[in-house]
């Protein structure tokens, strides 16, 4: 088994979708970026590149390149399950916390699980999602931006 950790933030910014976790969540605002600016799939995506020894997702799928703009983390998954299963390796489990202060997540966690879990191949129950807020304190506390923490464990195939 190995271990990794990623972590990620984006703006919130009007005119874009929120995406977090795969999944479209109904609000006023989205999550800037040249991709869909899903913050939890990246920082699960890096935990899990990061578990591999195999760098980061600006390595794997660079933001100056056309072919992810607007990319879903479905995408990113798909080829991070390929790169894990050519060096051995298949994801366990994953654990992240999404922070951020509107809206309430609690609602969309289940769905946010299953989608995760589906894109990974783990069971559901192997997915875990916690929502902070900041309390009001900084740019996320301000409704500005969303971050999320992961850690992601491989294990052998
Ligand atoms: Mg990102």
């Amino acid at each position: 088994m190995r271990v990794g950790i990623g972590i990620d933030s984006h703006r919130l910014v009007e005119g874009r979708k929120l995406i977090l976790g795969l999944v479209e969540i109904p609000f006023e605002r989205g999550l800037a970026g040249h991709s869909d600016g899903d913050v939890l799939s990246h920082a699960i995506a890096d935990a899990l590149l990061g578990a591999a020894g195999l760098g980061d997702i600006g390595q794997h799928f660079p933001d100056n390149d056309p072919a992810w703009c607007g990319a879903s983390g479905t995408v990113f998954f798909s080829r991070i399950l390929e790169l894990l299963r050519e060096k051995g390796y298949r994801p366990a489990s994953v654990d992240a916390v999404v922070i951020l202060e509107r809206p309430k997540l609690a609602p969309h966690r289940e769905a946010m699980r299953q989608a995760l879990a589906a894109a990974l191949g783990i069971p559901q129950d192997c997915v875990n999602i916690k929502a902070k807020t900041a309390e009001g304190l900084g740019e996320i506390g301000h409704g500005q931006a969303a971050a999320a923490h992961a850690i992601a464990i491989i294990e052998l195939l």
